[in-house]
């Protein structure tokens, strides 16, 4: 893996590698941006989570406009990873190319039930009739583009091969706090990025999912919190891992005292505003 440094704008376009980009790395809390990220490969780029902070972390950070996106995956409902998420689809339909312009994302159907009707629906719906008469829905901003599933024991499995760039998704257990498995817990995921890098998205520690990737990832951008934290992935759990193990690992949402903090027994901190590349 090369890290080379952003000459703003990001481009969202490269000669084929994979391509990790953060516009932020810090917890719902923080000064740091919100851990967002843009996959990039090819000519296809992929936003993972746009939070409260996306709008102007896309600007200063990327040197991005709304209008550069047209591919969004939403992991969880919490509003640092959803929160920019409304601005951005209500751009898309009456500023940039008028109502005939819909984002893409990828999604399976129950999270979209979900994040529609509990969190979206709220802000967007009333801002017009659509064609039908009716109130806006989900699918007049939206384009779904839904995962493949497979079903194994019972449990579905969701992972898509999106125009080049595979991603499986992988639920973790992050809510509410007393969810001893991912089972219990609410709708989250964690990616599986080209079978290659692991992004745990927001998850408490949790042995399960590090034991089925780890031989596989290359690199693994995992979860952190600098203290106790019952719905995060503590660094001193973090610490209990292997050493070689942790050398693959690059810390991300974390706290605002980052600068304080010893963690060079992990590969890092995960940065903003820097580009991670895997020929
Ligand atoms: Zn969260």
């Amino acid at each position: 893996m090369k890290i080379k440094e952003l000459k703003k704008p990001l481009k969202l376009k490269n000669n084929g590698a994979l391509e990790i980009f953060f516009l932020g790395t810090g917890t719902a809390f923080s000064k740091l941006y919100n851990n967002n990220i843009i996959i990039i490969k090819g000519n296809i780029s992929i936003l993972v989570d746009f939070g409260i902070t996306g709008p102007r972390a896309l600007g200063e950070i990327a040197g991005l406009t709304y209008k550069d996106i047209n591919t969004l995956l939403p992991t969880h409902s919490h509003a640092d990873h959803i929160g920019g998420i409304e601005n951005l689809a209500l751009y898309h339909r009456y500023v940039q190319n008028g109502t005939n312009s819909r984002l893409k994302v990828i999604i399976n159907e129950e999270y979209q039930k979900v994040l529609w009707e509990r969190s979206l629906r709220g802000g967007m719906e009333w801002n017009e009739s659509n064609y039908k008469g009716t109130k806006l829905t989900f699918e007049d901003y939206f384009e779904a583009v839904r995962p493949d599933i497979k079903t194994k024991n019972g449990e579905k499995n969701y992972s898509i091969d999106y125009n080049g760039i595979k991603l499986e998704f992988v639920p973790t257990n992050h809510i509410p706090d007393n969810a001893k498995t991912v089972k219990q817990a609410f709708i989250s995921f964690g990616l599986f990025i080209d079978d290659r890098i692991l992004f745990t998205g927001d998850t408490k520690f949790d042995p399960e999912i590090i034991n089925k990737f780890s031989k596989k990832a290359e690199v693994i951008f995992h979860d952190c919190s600098f203290t106790d934290n019952p719905v995060h992935t503590p660094l001193s759990k973090l610490r209990t891992l292997p050493d070689e193990l942790k050398k693959r690992i690059y810390l991300m949402h974390y706290e605002d005292n980052w600068k304080d903090i010893d963690v060079k027994d992990f590969a890092g901190l995960a940065q903003a505003g820097v580009r991670y590349i895997f020929d």
